[in-house]
């Protein structure tokens, strides 16, 4: 491992001022950049511990908005009553992934900046454009299973492992983010990822030395909300495909609020309009899921090992489809 300072910041300017400096690095719970630094993958000459700065208040705002400081810690989410009351498919993500003690010490705002967990970005040994740009990417003709289906480009077919990040973004949720002049912005999460185009090493739209100070959630649309997540052992594992799903219907069974996402699928957390444009007005039956599922994987390439990852995405949006729906 090679050297590096580290400093406990006490306040945001201060943390944000240090960490817009060259080589430096926010860490916090420390459960991806720990490992990533061990490997010689991510290599800052100075960490700021963000972790205890007082941004791990979740508040309900008069209008019904939940602000989620981006050090409370997955498990306290997961366990708030207003998030597993309003937002359940937040709460349902959260446990879903990874285990009790990680979840004890992952940040909000970590759970979001998280790397894939494409085993050749962390094999120095292999060639991989989102770790050495230029170096090609082994995934493409090597074995990929995991890999994307949707949005995948010629240097980089990896996927975002978050879980939350999926059902944030079925919810319209925003993060909050400062610089060192103190600026404070929010973006979208549908738009604060990035597809990987030719840059995969560029992941979001983080500018130099920003921080998440939150994540902000709007009040939930009416309707049923259901996270599901399809995986190789029942604990511990990242997502093969996800769906985060919100129906809610008319006393005559006809949908009139949809919101859809998938998980594992691609480079960002994948909010799929295709999807919910062949939902919104018909019939909560399984033959409008079926065609909605056909329209959310109508661009959908299989790289080989996960082509199997096509179907699995349409039966896994039919399932949870008809559980928040029904199915007639
Ligand atoms: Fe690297 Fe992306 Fe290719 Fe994986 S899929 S080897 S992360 S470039």
């Amino acid at each position: 491992m090679r050297s590096f300072t580290y400093e406990r910041a006490t306040d945001v300017p201060s943390a944000v001022a240090a960490v817009s400096g060259n080589g430096a690095k926010y860490i916090s719970g420390g459960t991806n950049l720990l490992d990533l630094m061990k490997l010689g993958i991510e290599t800052p000459s100075h960490l700021v511990d963000i972790s205890r700065l007082p941004l791990r208040d979740i508040e309900e705002l008069p209008d019904g908005t939940l602000h989620i400081g981006s050090q409370a810690v997955n498990s306290v989410v997961a366990g708030d009553p207003r998030v597993r009351a309003r937002w359940p498919m937040v709460s349902e993500a959260l446990v879903a992934g990874a285990s009790g003690q990680l979840r004890n010490k992952a940040s909000t705002g970590g759970n979001l900046l998280q790397r894939t967990r494409c085993a050749f970005f962390y094999d120095t040994a292999a060639g991989c454009n989102k770790r050495d740009p230029g170096s090609g990417c082994s995934a493409i003709g090597g074995f990929n299973r995991i890999h994307a289906i949707l949005g995948a480009s010629d240097s980089c077919i990896a996927t975002h492992p978050s879980d939350m990040a999926v059902a944030m973004t079925a919810l319209d949720a925003e993060v909050e983010l400062v610089d060192a002049e103190q600026t404070v912005r929010r973006v979208a999460l549908s738009d604060f990822y990035r597809l990987p185009g030719d840059t995969p090493h560029i992941e979001n739209e983080l500018r130099p030395g920003e921080m998440i100070t939150a994540v902000v959630l709007p009040p939930p649309p009416p309707g049923r909300q259901k996270y599901r997540k399809v995986r190789d052992r029942a604990s511990y594992e990242f997502a093969l495909v996800s769906v985060a799903a919100l129906v809610s219907t008319t006393d005559e069974g006809m949908i009139s609020e949809v919101r859809v996402a998938f998980g594992g699928v691609a480079h960002k957390p994948w909010r799929s309009v295709e999807a919910e444009a062949a939902l919104i007005g018909r019939p909560a039956a399984m033959a409008t899921y079926r065609a909605a599922a056909e329209e959310a994987m109508r661009d959908a390439v299989g790289q080989g090992h996960n082509d199997f990852k096509i179907d699995l995405a349409r039966r896994t949006l039919c399932r949870t489809l008809a559980q928040v729906a029904g199915a007639s």
